[in-house]
């Protein structure tokens, strides 16, 4: 995060009309129409190459100065060019530059601004958002009550859709706890469980078009959204449940005058878009400096496979023996450390860590009074003064970030609550994993000590359930394509056990190959990697799978996808230095056979290609790459695929 670089080149052009304004992408693929409709109501349309893939959908805000979905002129449209670079070693991609076509339009009622739409059009993407004006007699806050913004989907679009939970439910009310089981290819029109779908969300348009709509740069002046279908295929923008947070405090927003609000985003195009996105970093700012140089890398973490009655001294020892013969740097200590091992201990273990290069991680319950969730430390993430207090003993004591768990919901003071968190921590040298949460929204870039969020359905459901390890591979099939692309994913997986239990001879069975196991290593993206890897299988795992995940990065220079459906199976491939990982996975009965081309490795490359038999019995083997640059690969149902220099 070196440096960023924001040039404004010539402006494009003004216009003072009421009729249509195009804005296109850079190389001219991304087309918005904006209008204004009878009425004065803002709207807007989106295709790609041609293709419409979203069609008049209205735009506006709902605000206690005024209603800004209607009665409006549109005073001036202002293009310019966007040019930015920017680095940043906690997501997809290192070294981004971004390219938009940037267009500010100002509506006014009566010949007074009240509100701006600016939009950002790039060769992959769509965002916008609104500047609300000071009102009348110096009016400068605003409540934004809803926003009109919506999304109409071509009539034939499909959804690849996470439903939102109602508020309170769950284990020990702790809902929405944003991992719902997705479903895949349906129809549009439903509204999830009645509360619409949590962010991502992914389309596919009848011309084979996909649209992946999200939102990015939410913080503590605004509420984390999600979409609501409100008929055929139209979504729009919804805010948090008035059931969130234990019922306590509005639904609604309030803002600071002049304010904008958080970014709307459609990625378009093939799914290599979708996968290759970095709208979400390419709209936000970091908002304070980082105070350190924050360690990223991967752990182990003993609670997945021995769960609370792990959190105990000698296992936790023993896990950290673990991560230093693995060359790992961390150990996250998870729920009830304070009970069964106290703070004293902990302050034993990170001295022990520290002589052998590996950081803590301990775990927090974010509550506060919005769930039931008894674990412990409970009441110290709540609260300014002793969060502080309890960040500056971590400090000194060397411990390396916190796993903050059970929040409750998205509005306004949830997402300050989040914010604050990030903001303490940074201030005591502390990276933060967040749990039992809301999607992060361009955080890796905005907050430089922010490690991850779960947001998905995570490794601890395989061990809760069978179900869940039944469908391990058809989720995991899911994510790249939605939840990881958009923000680092805490999944805690990799796991090389083959039962979730500490004998490893009882419990869920896992039913995905080693193979699966590495290939997730990479194709799971977030610079901070806790695994589901356990010290037995320092001798009971095969050793080219433990020699693998000694090396395997976490933190990537460039992403390609290769081919894949949601669901189904994916390919794809993630350069560390100069080094390709080429990873896949299927879910589908069906072996996939695929030739594919693999252009990043030079002919005559020696590659190592770790792949599964029909049994899923895994092994490694040397390939010459041929003169085509081409591979032949077969991937079994719950398989893996790994191939590297
Ligand atoms: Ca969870």
């Amino acid at each position: 995060m070196k440096k960023t670089i924001v040039t404004c080149l010539a402006m494009l052009c003004m216009t003072m009309a009421t009729e249509a304004q195009q804005i296109k992408s850079p190389d001219g693929k991304v087309t918005v129409n904006l209008e204004l409709t009878d009425g004065g109501k803002p709207c807007y349309r989106v295709s790609y190459q041609e293709q419409e893939v979203v069609t008049n959908s209205p735009l506006g805000l709902t605000t206690n100065i005024g209603d800004f979905t209607q009665g409006l002129e549109l005073k001036e449209t202002v293009q310019n060019k966007v040019s930015q670079s920017y680095d940043l070693r906690n997501i997809k991609q290192s070294h981004i530059d971004y390219e938009a076509t940037e267009a500010v339009a100002t509506f006014t009622r009566q010949g007074n601004p009240v509100m701006d739409i600016i939009f950002r059009v790039s060769n992959r993407d769509v965002a916008y958002r609104y500047k609300i004006y000071p009102g009348r007699r110096d009016t400068r806050v605003c409540v934004v009550e809803s926003e009109a913004s919506s999304f109409v989907m071509p009539e034939g679009t499909t959804t690849f859709l996470c439903p939102q939970s109602k508020p309170m439910g769950g284990f020990a009310r702790t809902s929405p706890s944003y991992e719902t089981s997705y479903t895949l290819d349906e129809a549009v029109g439903k509204n999830g469980w009645g509360e619409g779908y949590t962010f991502p969300c992914l389309f596919k348009t009848p011309q084979d078009q996909w649209v992946l709509i999200s939102e990015t740069g939410t913080d503590g002046n605004y509420v984390g959204c999600r979409l609501l279908n409100e008929q055929g295929g139209k979504y729009r923008i919804g805010f948090p449940q008035p059931g969130e947070l234990n019922g306590a405090g509005s639904t609604t927003a309030a803002i600071a005058l002049p304010g904008f609000t958080p970014w709307r985003t459609i990625t378009v195009g093939p799914l290599s878009n979708i996968v290759e996105t970095t709208v979400p970093f390419d709209l936000v700012e970091p908002k304070y400096k980082a105070s350190q140089d924050y360690i990223y890398g991967k752990g182990s973490w003993s609670w997945i496979i021995g769960m609370d009655n792990s959190c105990n001294y000698d296992e936790q020892k023993r896990y950290i023996d673990f991560s230093a013969a693995m060359g790992y740097q961390s150990v996250l200590i998870d729920a009830f450390w304070d009970r069964q091992i106290g703070y004293d201990r902990i302050a034993e273990l990170a001295r022990y860590g520290r002589e052998k290069g590996v950081g803590l991680f301990l775990w927090y319950n974010s509550n506060g009074a919005w769930n039931d969730a008894p674990q412990t430390p409970i009441g110290k993430m709540n609260n300014a003064r002793i969060r502080r207090q309890e960040m500056k003993w971590m400090h000194d004591n060397g411990i390396r970030g916190i796993k903050v768990d059970f929040f409750g919901g998205d509005k306004q003071p949830m997402m300050q609550l989040y914010e604050d968190i990030l903001a303490d921590a940074n201030d005591f040298g502390l990276l933060v994993i967040f749990h039992g949460c809301t999607l992060p929204r361009g955080w890796e870039r905005m907050y430089p000590n922010y490690a991850a969020s779960e947001a998905v359905l995570a490794s601890e459901n395989l061990h809760f359930g069978q179900g869940a390890c039944d469908a391990e591979a058809h989720n995991a099939c899911i994510h790249a394509f939605i939840r990881n692309t958009v923000g680092s994913m805490d999944f805690g997986g990799s796991t090389l056990n083959k039962f979730y239990n500490a004998d490893n001879q009882h419990g869920t069975v896992r039913k995905t190959s080693d193979v699966y196991a590495l290939a997730t290593a990479v194709l799971f993206q977030s610079a901070v990697q806790h695994f589901a890897l356990a010290p037995n299988n320092l001798t009971d795992a095969p050793s080219w799978a433990i020699d693998f995940m000694k090396q395997v990065p976490t933190t990537w220079d460039e992403v390609k996808f290769i081919d894949g459906y949601p669901g189904k199976y994916v390919i794809m491939a993630r350069r560390s230095g100069d080094k390709w990982y080429v990873v896949g996975i299927n879910a589908e009965q069906q072996p996939l056979k695929k030739t594919i081309t693999l252009p990043m490795f030079a002919k005559d490359t020696q590659l190592q290609v770790y792949s599964d038999d029909a049994q899923l019995q895994g092994s490694v083997k040397t390939v010459k790459q041929n003169k085509k640059l081409q591979m032949t690969i077969t991937i079994p149902c719950n398989g893996g695929l790994v191939i590297m220099q």
